[in-house]
């Protein structure tokens, strides 16, 4: 047995997995690395069919790991195989053997598990779905009736040596009838390739981020078994579109879980940033030599950057202990999942896109890592929840309080008190509108709002809980002024703030936190998982240019069309 075999979950970064050099691989090459660092991830955590199905304090410890920031489709993989899949096909198991063998195939990383709900024509609208099941004698015939309804994104080109299997999500026919979209439980590849009468084709990839095969999935006239169906029941739905939401219940958990990965982020660009401009020097007139951290230009959004981070592991930690209670409302849950996701997400996009600036021309490649996570945010935006639409519909059951948010601990902070008001301010909008939520002006005038008075709760929630763990006050007070910027008129307004007295709060906090950013960023504890990439050190750096191609006068070749070059022409 290789040493590696003993290593704890906490060391995979060390992993030879996790070491390989993924920019000099090929697009094959390196979506196969993803789904073995996903499967050696799955059999280090050995999540149970009870974890995943009861979401254990060890389901959330997995998703919580730093160790994704180093591959954002191993993390993706770990996304739609353990949770989408083995989560909707888990409750069956206790029933159906046949099930329990393939969801504890699937957390042990020997199948891979899809969702296919997207199509081509209908993303958001879900239950538009128009892939159809049709019931017959014995089973349905899953068929795309047009290129539109081709499932969209799901990953299912085959793997070699691991088969995928997927919850497929089709409109049921019965006897000539709609019967709502059900999931069905569907064999996509086996080992060698694709099973009989589906088609997966290769989207290219992504540009910027970690490769994976997302593709157009279609289905010709598939007979599968009645054992197939995973839905309620076959007859006709009173309220379909309540029904297909319990279906997909684990969008939700999907929800809480990225940003448990975008957290991490924001830690690993805050240390990234802040290592390089302790290490980067310039020439200063009459000062000599000074590191790029001198300057209040990076000083500012990195500790931004790496308050930020202090802030979300403390609100992480009360959410997760949140997550874990029992009895919670399942719409209250939903919605305080939707609100850690919008609002972590777009904290991390913000700070990894301003720290990855801060490094100039090295901050552009993805072997720092930086410029991958900046789209791979991007990603975690739209999958699992739309944050843009979701929030449309969390502020709407809001203000007509079919769903009542618990409120953050600290209700008299300036954070919580500006959230409260822009609740306030829409629900006033809301009841001048003759037609109320129907009426043009809703879309006109509280539509553009949502995400906003979103944003501002979540801060609101992740300021109470840094304060409540109590993190460093230099830390807290940049992170307050911070969102402060967001909606400085409303605080100018309404809170007797100036822009000199927010400029002078902001310039406290820092010039408070400059001397101990080190250890600020030390205590983040993620510079184990990032010490390898090139930009972490000179060592590291040399030994790195040292692999990468390199034209030296003595490789002149004659001026011939190259092979390579051929191909291009060919696509022509
Ligand atoms: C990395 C990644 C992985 C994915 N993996 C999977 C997977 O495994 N399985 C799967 O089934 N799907 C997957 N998806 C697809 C994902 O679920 C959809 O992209 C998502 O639901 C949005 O659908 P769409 O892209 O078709 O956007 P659209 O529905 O076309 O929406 C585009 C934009 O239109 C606007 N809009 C749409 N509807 C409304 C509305 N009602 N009100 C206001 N504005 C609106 C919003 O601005 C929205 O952002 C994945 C997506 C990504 C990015």
């Amino acid at each position: 047995m290789s040493p590696f075999h003993k290593m704890t979950r906490h060391q995979l970064h060390k992993h030879p997995l996790f070491l390989a050099r993924a920019e000099f691989l090929d697009v094959e090459q390196r979506i196969q690395l993803a789904y073995r660092r996903a499967k050696l991830v799955l059999q280090t955590w050995n999540l149970s069919t009870q974890d995943v199905r009861d979401l254990t304090k060890k389901f959330w410890d997995m998703y919580s790991d730093p160790l994704y920031i180093l591959d954002g489709a191993a993390f993706n993989v770990l996304v739609f195989s353990a949770n989408l899949y083995c989560g909707t096909v888990a409750p069956h198991a206790s029933k159906r053997p046949d099930l329990a063998r393939l969801v504890e195939q699937g957390l042990n990383g020997d199948i891979i598990g899809t969702f296919l709900l997207t199509e081509v024509g209908h993303g958001l609208d879900t239950h538009s779905v128009e892939t159809t099941a049709t019931l017959i004698h014995d089973g349905f015939i899953i068929h795309t009736p047009h290129p539109n309804a081709a499932k969209h994104m799901a990953p299912t080109t085959p793997i070699p040596g691991i088969a995928k299997w997927g919850v497929v999500f089709a409109r049921l026919i019965a006897h000539g009838e709609d019967h709502g979209v059900h999931p069905f439980n569907i064999q996509i590849t086996d080992e060698h390739g694709m099973c009989p009468d589906i088609t997966s084709s290769r989207l290219p990839v992504r540009v910027g981020a970690a490769n994976l095969d997302f593709a157009i999935t279609s289905f010709n006239h598939v007979h599968i078994p009645s054992s197939s169906f995973l839905g309620t029941s076959l007859d006709k739905p009173i309220d379909p579109y309540s029904l297909l939401n319990k279906y997909i219940w684990r969008i939700g958990v999907g929800s809480a879980s990225i940003p448990l990965d975008a957290a991490n982020m924001v830690a690993g660009a805050a240390t990234i940033s802040t290592d390089y401009s302790f290490r980067r020097h310039v020439q200063r007139p009459g000062s000599g030599v000074v590191p790029v951290i001198t300057f209040r230009t990076q000083q500012l959004p990195i500790l931004q950057a790496v308050a930020s981070a202090h802030v979300l592991r403390a609100w992480k930690g009360s959410y997760i202990d949140y997550l874990l209670q029992p009895n919670n409302d399942p719409r209250e849950w939903n919605a305080m999942g939707f609100v850690f996701k919008a609002t972590v997400t777009r904290l991390a996009t913000h700070h990894v896109v301003r720290a990855s600036e801060r490094v100039g021309a090295q901050g552009l490649f993805g072997h720092n890592l930086m410029a991958e996570w900046e789209m791979d945010l991007r990603a975690m935006s739209i999958a699992e929840g739309d944050i843009v639409v979701l929030s449309i519909r969390l502020f709407l059951n809001a203000l007509l309080k079919k769903l009542v948010l618990p409120e953050p601990s600290h209700s008299e902070a300036l954070l919580s008190r500006h959230a409260s008001s822009l609740f306030m301010k829409a629900s006033s909008i809301l009841s001048s509108l003759p037609d109320g939520h129907r009426d043009p002006g809703y879309n006109q005038h509280i539509l553009p709002r949502s995400e906003s008075a979103v944003l501002a709760l979540g801060h609101a929630f992740a300021y109470s809980a840094a304060l409540d763990s109590g993190i460093p006050p230099p830390l807290l007070n940049l992170f307050e002024v911070m969102c402060i910027r967001q909606d400085e008129a409303w605080y100018v307004e309404n809170a007797g703030l100036t822009q000199v007295k927010i400029s002078e709060m902001e310039d406290a906090a820092l010039t408070a936190a400059v001397p101990n950013l080190t250890h600020y960023v030390d205590s983040l504890d993620v510079r184990e998982y990032v010490s390898w990439i090139p930009i972490q050190s000179d060592e590291r750096w040399e030994g790195w240019v040292s692999k990468i191609k390199t034209f030296r006068p003595e490789d002149q070749r004659p001026l011939s069309v190259a092979p390579k070059e051929r191909q291009i022409s060919a696509h022509l």
